[in-house]
């Protein structure tokens, strides 16, 4: 569903990404793990063209949507995307950030986006929060409001980018719990994360990361359990 063909990033002459390939199956859940400024945040831009790749291809569905004639907003509301500082907009309430992709992405009339925002939110737990704002409500719950934001959209698949690392210790659970449970209803999922419990219950493939290239990848539990990178098993010995 998710595929990514010979992606090479430059900025300004530095080679970030090197050459990656990925699929990502219809259902599946994958993890991008390595370490700081290896590359895994640019990957996954490129995937919803948040970020130009320099050089390759991803396609979606069999469709390039690398292609300069696509159009981009099209292209980030069906493959969403949940940073590690939420973004959302401070002014506007949980249902107005998550409704306002619907109006203008979606074109969606204002009385129905807004009842598909509320019914967004209450599926992340936050029937309760609709008219709060941003500062109003914890790091957990705004970051519950960002996935709702997503999941609104009606995606193919949502990227995340570290959700839980901004997080409190108390307020990780909240998240990882949205997201198994949209893991286990078969949402298309790519996701960046050092939560190795989390990863080992809810990831089936993970890919390693090293200064722009992929130096490992398999199954989560085979990777985890007996990396064959000598890298692969530094990084996560300095995990633990
Ligand atoms: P971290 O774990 O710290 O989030 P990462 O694996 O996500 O790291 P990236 O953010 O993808 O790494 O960065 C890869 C490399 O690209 C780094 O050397 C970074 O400095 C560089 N880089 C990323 N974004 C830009 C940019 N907009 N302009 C210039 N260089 C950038
Ligand atoms: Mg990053």
């Amino acid at each position: 569903m998710i595929e990514a063909r010979g992606i090479h990033k430059y900025f300004s002459g530095t080679h970030v990404l090197r050459g990656i390939d990925a699929r990502v199956a219809h259902g599946e859940v994958v993890a991008l793990m390595g370490r700081s400024g290896s590359g895994k945040s640019t990957f996954l831009r490129c995937l919803n063209r948040i970020e130009e790749p320099s050089e390759g291809d991803v396609l979606i569905d069999g469709t390039i949507i690398t292609d300069l004639r696509t159009d981009v907003n099209s292209v980030r509301a069906d493959i969403g995307m949940v940073f590690q500082d939420y973004n959302l907009f401070p002014h506007m309430t949980a249902l107005e950030n998550v409704a306002l992709g619907l109006i203008h992405v979606r074109k969606r009339p204002r009385s129905v986006a807004q009842d598909l925002a509320a019914s967004a939110l209450k599926q992340v737990g936050l029937a309760d929060h609709l008219t709060k704002y941003p500062n109003q409500l914890s790091g957990g719950q705004q970051q519950r409001v960002a996935i709702a934001r997503s999941l609104a959209m009606r995606p193919k698949a949502i990227l995340f980018d570290e959700p839980t690392s901004a997080l409190d210790p108390e307020m990780v659970h909240e998240v990882l719990d949205v997201m198994r449970t949209l893991a286990s209803e078969g949402m298309t999922m790519v996701v960046v994360s050092h939560e190795i419990g989390f990863l080992r219950k809810v990831a089936d493939q993970l890919i390693m990361f090293d200064d722009g290239m992929v130096i490992e990848r398999g199954p989560t539990e085979r990777v985890l359990d007996a990396p064959e990178h000598a890298r692969t098993r530094e990084f996560l010995g300095a995990l633990k």
